[in-house]
């Protein structure tokens, strides 16, 4: 639609991550994964890259002998220490490791070598809600209510388990085979010690005011991004959008939002209690904490025990011929990107024994 080419991207949009003041990793990165399989990466088969991040890339894998496809993160050791992002990979496994929700990735394995971190993954075969999104310009209002409460779930889970996830965005929303959620990529995923922390991240669309003004933020910047998402998916575009950062982050903090009329009026009201820039008056941050939006109107009569139980009825089922089918991800050039990392030496790698 050309009104998201105007007021969005229509490209996928980076996260991006600067140091502050930030707090020391939680204390333990003890491993707990979800699952007790063993693995080994010879007995892995790596066939195509499905996704790429900001330093590595996530390929398609079957296991040579069960057949089952996974996905498997490969991040490459130097460039994560060249961008100082060793702190958030390690929270990264170390969340995941914890986590168990039906709407999140599920995480099967860890390993590093002298030059990868390697993050065996379920394999959501179904691709992301962006491609979805873009292409049909904006859901309908039930189309992107379906979303909003799995995604509702997912996080009020993670805040139960104290942990504030702080890249909400629809590149980051997966879909299974059947078109359930599954949210991925914890890199800024963070387990809070005192509910609060001071790291800069996230992706400039979906930046909470507090994030920008470094007020020190916790969990009320996923209900932020929340409301976000809920316009984005309604309208095909985000509430602020600029060409430059800067200017998204003075649109937020002026925080005066368009309303398109493709987004009715009970879930406008519902956004409206999300982009609160206070927010001790934030919907989700106050004493009733989330069911303050489970409770909104736009969700009448909905049974939330119903949505973790995967009860509702996907709106869009993704096409696949098979489990290891990969047509609904972009194509990327496969490149020399085993042979072009080197290996960091072994003080470097001290940082990530316990991967
Ligand atoms: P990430 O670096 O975790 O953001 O992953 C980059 C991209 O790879 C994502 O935006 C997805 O398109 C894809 N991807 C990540 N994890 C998975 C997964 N478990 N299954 C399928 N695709 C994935």
């Amino acid at each position: 639609m050309a009104s998201s080419r105007i007021k969005g991207k229509t490209s996928k949009r980076n996260g991006t991550s600067g140091k502050m003041k930030d707090l020391p990793p939680p204390s333990s990165a003890a491993s707990n994964n979800n699952d007790h399989r063993k693995f080994d990466l010879s007995e892995l088969e790596l066939l195509k890259t499905v996704g790429t991040g900001t330093f590595g890339r996530v390929l398609l894998t079957r296991d040579k002998k069960t057949k089952d496809y996974m996905a498997l993160k490969v991040l490459t050791i130097e460039d994560i220490i060249k961008l100082k992002q060793e702190d958030h990979v390690r929270d990264e496994k170390a969340i995941l490791s914890i986590i168990n929700h039906p709407f999140i990735i599920k995480l099967h394995w860890t390993h590093h070598t002298d030059t990868f971190l390697y993050m065996l993954l379920e394999y959501a075969c179904g691709g992301e809600l962006f491609t979805y999104l873009r292409n049909s310009g904006r859901f309908n209002n039930d189309t992107g209510k379906f979303y909003a409460m799995e995604i509702i779930s997912a996080i009020d889970y993670l805040h139960k388990e104290t942990i504030v996830y702080r890249d909400l965005k629809p590149e980051n929303i997966l879909l299974d085979s059947e078109g359930h959620v599954k949210l991925t990529d914890f890199g800024f995923a963070k387990k809070l010690v005192d509910n609060r922390t001071w790291t800069l991240c996230g992706t400039p669309e979906y930046l909470a005011p507090e994030i920008i003004q470094s007020k020190g933020h916790g969990k009320a910047v996923d209900w932020w991004a929340l409301g976000i998402l809920i316009y984005e998916m309604l309208a095909g575009y985000p509430p602020f959008y600029d060409e430059n950062p800067f200017g998204i982050y003075e649109k937020i903090l002026a925080c005066k939002i368009d309303w398109p009329q493709s987004i009715g009026s009970k879930p406008k009201k519902l956004i409206e209690g999300l982009l609160v820039i206070d927010r001790t008056k934030r919907l989700g941050c106050m004493r009733a904490g989330s069911n303050d939006i489970k409770n909104s109107d736009w969700f009448e009569s909905i049974d939330w025990e119903n949505v973790r139980q995967r009860q509702l009825k996907p709106p869009i089922v993704p096409k696949l011929s098979h489990a290891g089918d990969t047509s609904n991800f972009d194509e990327y050039p496969e490149e020399n990107w085993e042979t072009d990392a080197s290996p960091v030496k072994s003080d470097v790698l001290k940082l990530f024994k316990d991967f």
